[in-house]
C-alpha cells in the first residue's frame, strides 16, 4: 500500500483520437492497482456536466479549461493523483493551468492528424470534413502543439503500455510514486 500520496496532475493533451483517453485508462487501472488514489477528468465527461452549455469557441474553450484546471488544482492540493484528458488546443491556457497548480506534468499524446483521422474513434472527423461539425481541432481550428512537453508520447510508433510507462517513468522520477512499469504485453501493443 502507499504510505503518504503527493498530489500531481497529469494533463493530457492532444488531439482528438490521439490517444489521452486509451492512456488515461490505462494508467488509472494500473496506479489503482498499485494502492494509489486517483480522479480521472476525461474531456467529453467533462462536458456533460461540469461545461455543459459551453461552445467551441476560442473564449468557450478557454472557460472550459480554466474549469478543469480549478477542479484538478482542489484536488492536487488533497493529495489526489489527478489525471486530465482534453485537448486543450491553445498553449497560453495550458501554462497558465500549470502555473497555478504547480505540481504538474505536461504530456504531449502526439499522432499525425493523418493517423487520427483514420483512427476516427468517435467519427468526427468525418463529420467534421462533411461540414457537420464547425471548429474541429485540427480541421478547421488550430492546435498549438506543447514547446516543451514534459512526456511526449508518440502513439502511432509505440504501444499503449510503451506511452503508458513514459508517463510512470517520470511520475517516478519527480518522486510522486515508486511506481512499477507495465509489463509490454503484445496483446495491447496494437489496438
Ligand atoms: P483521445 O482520447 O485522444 O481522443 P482515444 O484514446 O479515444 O483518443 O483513441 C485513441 C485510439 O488510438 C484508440 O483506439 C487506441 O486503441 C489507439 N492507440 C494505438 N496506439 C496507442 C497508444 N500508444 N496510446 C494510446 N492509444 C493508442
Amino acid at each position: 500500500m502507499v504510505e503518504k500520496q503527493r498530489g500531481v496532475t497529469i494533463w493530457l493533451t492532444g488531439l482528438s483520437g490521439a490517444g489521452k483517453t486509451t492512456i488515461c485508462q490505462f494508467l488509472n487501472t494500473e496506479l489503482r492497482s498499485q494502492g494509489y488514489q486517483i480522479e480521472v477528468l476525461d474531456g467529453d465527461v467533462v462536458r456533460q456536466n461540469l461545461s455543459k452549455g459551453l461552445t467551441f469557441s476560442k473564449e468557450d474553450r478557454d472557460e472550459n479549461i480554466r474549469r478543469i484546471g480549478f477542479v484538478a488544482q482542489l484536488l492536487t492540493r488533497n493529495n489526489i493523483i489527478v489525471l486530465v484528458s482534453v485537448i486543450s488546443p491553445y498553449r497560453a491556457i495550458r501554462e497558465e493551468v500549470k502555473e497555478r497548480i504547480g505540481d504538474f506534468i505536461e504530456v504531449y499524446v502526439n499522432a499525425p492528424l493523418e493517423v487520427c483521422e483514420q483512427r476516427d474513434v468517435k467519427g468526427l472527423y468525418k463529420k467534421a470534413r462533411a461540414g457537420e461539425i464547425k471548429n474541429f481541432t485540427g480541421i478547421d481550428d488550430l492546435y498549438e502543439i506543447p514547446l516543451e512537453p514534459d512526456v511526449e508520447c508518440k502513439t502511432n510508433q509505440e504501444s499503449i503500455a510503451q506511452s503508458s510507462n513514459r508517463i510512470l517513468s517520470k511520475l517516478k522520477e519527480l518522486g510522486y510514486t515508486n511506481s512499477i512499469l507495465l509489463p509490454e504485453v503484445e496483446s495491447c501493443s496494437r489496438i
